[in-house]
């Protein structure tokens, strides 16, 4: 089968321009047509890369084709004989994960930007020659990806420019390239060699200690799916991190990462200590790689294949964005990362954080799934009133029926064997030559649920599904806990039960200008039932102006009051202003502590065994 061959020049650093041609030998003899996608799989909205694409034109032996624009993302070439080739332009500036960018620093991108599908050829081998930038001072970049080099003549080395290969568009736009002076380290996993590839400048990081902390939590992962074999699904595996000032994000792929975190999050040389940024970037690297299991190859049936021109609806992203969200913290305590009781403090700040929001009532995780594309990947100033997170609930609903199969079946099954079968049945074949594959069907989880837990659980699994997930009531997790040795107690908001419950005007704010910013106005709070909106600025509280700045400038002056005070609040809205008179409320939202129980007494307690089991306590 005849390959499709790209060429990709970093051409224009200063005007961040990626010249691109793509030559087709054997195009659709009535008309070939090409397209870019709307979206990249894992980030769930559509961003219709193709905007960026500033100039196109098509050649046959050195003739002009005429390329007409059919819809926003595609277009279709004259009919020619072939080898009809395409060159374009694409504007790469945008810092993130999920497109392109390119400076005199570096250059990143997915393939989904910058890769037309040629269609109809999508299968065939697809061959791109990656080309250094012009002039000196690019002497000593390098290229880092999972993609692979291109065999025979022309192949790229190692980080080096030069040919690589997929055998087809899937694949070519699975795996995101990095070129620069990045930082490389790199360590072995069961048999697999990961790299980790840090871009930006970091003085005195800590490589031995970065890949001294991915090692085992890469392992314990490949050993969670594969607790024979040790078998990791892929031959090798690219850890990409753009280092930013505050950045925090990440894309999963089927053999990479691209990630995006704060420098301060990166260990310093000399430093022992888990600072608090660190222990969470080493769970977004947790929780990415997770994926290269649960969605990339456990895959909803709707993304078999993706159609990558429009939305893919699916009422599944709480199992795969949820049950990832569930393990990536839990991998870093069972690999010995942290302690069980930091553990629980994730845990912890997850429940609360999802018991804050009221949207949490109004929209079940599996309709969050399904309208991901234009609500949680949307979000306004209304969220926290209208919407549920599938990834925090989500996670909510992996540790519910990990602690209900851990606690009936006396620790004889757990979620673990869930994911397992999961594996097993939709998983393994993927992106392998003798892979028969199918996704998950949208109905199937509570089917393997059964199978793992028992023909008994199925009317509690029912019930829990109707409940938590089709649902919107809150999962009793502070019920479950104590069944494996953690304790949930309830407290006020202030963490203090036994004070007065600190007044509360029900809102998030942020500086603008040096005025306090309302940015969110929580549904049935003080200040909604006082007229008062997202966008208003605070002028003054009970007379006394209002500054940002100061952390809790607000939250002293409404210390100063009690719980029913009717203090009178002048706003802004737009430019004009605003008298009212707020009733204060009390913080009305749910909060749990949780810690770890004691054993007590001679005899050891019935949940000391799940507990070591669930947290791979030593
Ligand atoms: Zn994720």
């Amino acid at each position: 089968m005849t390959a499709l061959h790209y060429t990709l020049h970093p051409a224009q650093p200063h005007a961040h321009i990626f010249e691109i041609t793509l030559t087709v030998a054997e195009p659709d003899p009535a008309g070939q047509t090409f397209s870019l996608p709307a979206w990249i799989p894992g980030s769930y909205m559509v961003r219709e890369f193709a905007r960026h694409i500033v100039r196109i034109r098509a050649s046959c032996a050195d003739h002009a084709v005429t390329l007409t624009k059919l819809d926003k993302h595609s277009w279709r070439a004259a009919p020619c004989m072939g080898p009809l080739t395409v060159w374009y332009e694409v504007y790469a500036w945008d810092l993130s994960v999920r497109a392109a960018h390119f400076d005199t620093t570096h250059a990143f991108f997915n393939g989904s930007s910058v890769f037309l599908a040629v269609e109809g050829q999508t299968h065939r081998p697809h061959r791109v020659e990656l080309l250094r930038p012009s002039g000196e001072s690019y002497r000593d970049w390098r290229v880092v990806t999972a993609l692979p080099e291109a065999r025979g003549k022309g192949g790229a080395r190692r980080y080096g420019f030069g040919v690589y290969e997929a055998p087809d568009y899937d694949a070519l736009i699975d795996h995101p390239v990095e070129m620069g002076t990045f930082a490389l380290a790199h360590f072995e996993a069961c048999g697999v060699m990961h790299d980790v590839a840090i871009t930006g400048q970091v003085p005195n990081l800590d490589r031995e200690r970065l890949v001294a902390d991915l090692q085992p939590i890469c392992e314990a992962q490949i050993r969670l799916f594969e607790p024979d074999s040790a078998q990791a699904p892929m031959a090798r595996y690219v850890f990409m991190t753009m280092v930013t000032s505050d950045g925090y994000g990440g894309l999963e792929h089927r053999a990479s990462t691209a990630l995006i975190c704060a420098r301060g999050d990166l260990p310093v040389k000399g430093q022992a200590e888990m600072s608090e940024g660190y222990r969470s970037y080493l769970g977004l690297c947790s929780h990415e790689y997770f994926h290269t299991w649960n969605v990339k190859r456990i895959k909803p049936a709707v993304f078999a294949p993706y159609d990558l021109r429009r939305e893919n609806y699916t009422r599944l992203l709480w199992l795969f964005e949820g049950f990832t969200s569930y393990y990536d913290d839990l991998i870093l305590v069972r690999s010995g990362r942290i302690t069980s009781q930091d553990y629980l403090a994730l845990v912890e700040k997850n429940l609360n954080a999802v018991l804050r929001g009221s949207g949490r009532h109004k929209q079940s995780v599996a309709d969050s799934s399904f309208d991901a594309w234009t609500k949680y990947y949307r979000q306004d100033e209304n969220a926290p009133n209208a919407i549920v997170s599938y990834y925090a609930k989500g996670a909510l609903v992996a540790l519910g029926l990990d602690l209900k199969l851990r606690a009936v079946s006396r620790g004889k099954c757990s979620l673990d064997e869930v994911m397992r079968l999961l594996w097993q049945r939709y998983g393994r074949g993927w992106y392998t030559p003798a892979g028969a594959c199918q996704g998950v069907p949208e109905e199937a989880l509570q089917a393997v649920l059964v199978e793992v837990g028992g023909a008994a659980l199925q009317p509690w699994l029912e019930d829990f599904f109707a409940r938590y997930v089709e649902g919107t009531q809150d999962v009793p997790v502070a019920e479950w806990l104590p069944a494996l040795g953690v304790e949930a107690v309830l407290a006020a908001a202030d963490g203090k039960s036994s004070q007065p419950a600190k007044p509360s005007l029900g809102i998030k704010t942020g500086n603008e200008g040096g005025w306090v910013k309302l940015t969110q106005v929580h549904d049935g709070g003080a200040a909604q039932q006082a007229g008062l909106s997202a966008g208003d600025l605070l002028a003054s509280l009970g007379g006394l102006r209002v500054t940002p700045g100061t952390p809790n400038a607000l939250d002293a002056l409404l210390a100063r009051y009690q719980v029913g005070d009717m203090v009178e609040v002048l706003a802004f809205r737009r430019d004009e202003a605003l008298r009212t008179t707020v009733q204060l409320k009390a913080d009305g939202a749910l909060q749990y502590r949780l810690s770890l129980m004691a054993a007590s007494g001679r005899r050891r307690p019935a949940w000391q065994a799940l507990r070591t089991a669930w947290l791979g306590e030593r």
